[in-house]
């Protein structure tokens, strides 16, 4: 497994240590996040038998929502580049990315990014609440 050092947030993130085992990421679009906080909670043992990481805001829904995360920065500060090269270190096992196509980002590139390098390394990548129900399913029972 490999590890990944990442450099402490100024935005009052938790700090960011070794990933020692692979985790999860969990991401949502501004108009996505009480959908993913509704997922979480709804999967909230799951949750808490992984390491979960994710983009700054969302993290920080999910920790109020009490479920433990490491942040990284926010989505468009390069949240979405640090789960990136972390595909791209074979620390994920799936990324669940609620998007929203219903509205335009700043950080457009980022997340096509993130998608490109999901394929490229295989990890499974859920966009939706169906899907990432599915892919949460099939990794608990694996
Ligand atoms: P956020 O980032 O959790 O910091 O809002 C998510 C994103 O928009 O990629």
């Amino acid at each position: 497994m490999v590890s990944a050092q990442y450099p402490n947030s100024t935005l009052n993130c938790k700090q960011i240590t070794t990933i020692t085992y692979m985790a999860i990421a969990l991401i949502a679009h501004d108009g996505k996040k009480a959908d993913l906080v509704h997922f979480a909670l709804n999967n909230k043992d799951a949750m808490q038998s992984t390491e979960v990481v994710a983009t700054g805001t969302t993290g920080k829904l999910l920790l109020d929502a009490g479920i433990e995360v490491r942040r990284m920065r926010s989505g468009p500060e390069g949240g979405d580049a640090q789960i990136a090269a972390l595909v791209v270190e074979g620390d994920l096992k799936a990324v669940f990315f609620f998007r929203d196509p219903m509205d335009k980002h700043p950080h457009e590139p980022d997340i096509q990014m993130l998608m490109r390098l999901c394929d490229v390394h295989n990890v499974p990548l859920a966009t939706n609440p169906a899907t990432a129900q599915l892919v949460l399913n099939a990794l608990i029972a694996s």
